[in-house]
């Protein structure tokens, strides 16, 4: 190879835009093993183009779905990080601290997250939350990332790459940590060489995928 000096490089501008250009394109974000991460949200523009909505009993939910160019950055280990954070809201009980008594609270993944980046609009309404994310752009947190598997009773087995036609799933379902109570269980994910498994089988035949979950967002 010839010296830089010696090469009689053009010096004819290119049409090249470099920092136009996507961070990371063709990488395909890697499903991480269960654990605490610190990530950060897309930038705008691209975090304006996250948002779906959902109807339910009449109720529009507001969802944001992080992936393409609005991927999450999980800045623990420099990869993306596909995610679908939802505002459907769930139930919890906890102690008012005025009464002492035990109280039902009305949550929301999207509003924990929201409060993780200390982006908590005055008006809780889907638009002031979908514009308080959007405003947020860029913005750090930290979250935990679990994985869950279920053997989907309403759909066809997966084996060997293709359905199985006519034979559904058994309706097991698994997390990282298995439990039981008296109206439900979850299995535990089998481990690997000291990994939880992204890919294995059910007793029933069937192929199964772990999908990552966030869950536990706090500040930074
Ligand atoms: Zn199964």
């Amino acid at each position: 190879m010839p010296n830089i000096n010696k090469l009689n490089l053009s010096d004819e501008p290119l049409p090249l835009n470099i920092q136009a250009m996507p961070s990371g394109l063709g990488s395909r974000p890697q499903t991480p093993q269960p654990g605490i991460y610190r990530f950060r949200l897309p930038e705008a523009p691209a975090i304006e183009n996250v948002f779906d909505t959902q109807e339910a009993d009449d109720t529009q939910i507001l969802l944001a779905v992080f992936n393409n160019d609005g991927m999450l950055y999980n800045i623990s280990l420099k990869q993306n990080y596909t995610a679908r954070i939802s505002n459907r809201f769930r139930e919890i009980k906890v102690t008012n601290p005025e009464t002492k008594e035990k109280e039902p609270l009305l949550i929301s993944d999207f509003g924990m997250l929201l409060k993780a980046l200390n982006a908590v609009p005055d008006r809780v309404s889907n638009r002031a939350l979908a514009t308080a994310l959007v405003q947020a752009a860029g913005t750090e947190f930290i979250a935990e990332h679990t994985l869950t598997a279920t053997c989907n009773k309403k759909n066809p087995i997966w084996k060997q790459g293709k359905t199985v036609a006519g034979k559904f799933g058994c309706g097991r379902q698994y997390a990282v940590e298995g439990w039981k109570s008296e109206k439900s269980e979850r299995l535990q994910l089998p481990v690997v060489e000291g990994r939880v498994a992204l890919r294995f089988t059910c007793p029933c035949d069937a192929e199964l995928r772990s999908w990552g979950q966030l869950q536990g967002f706090r500040s930074v």
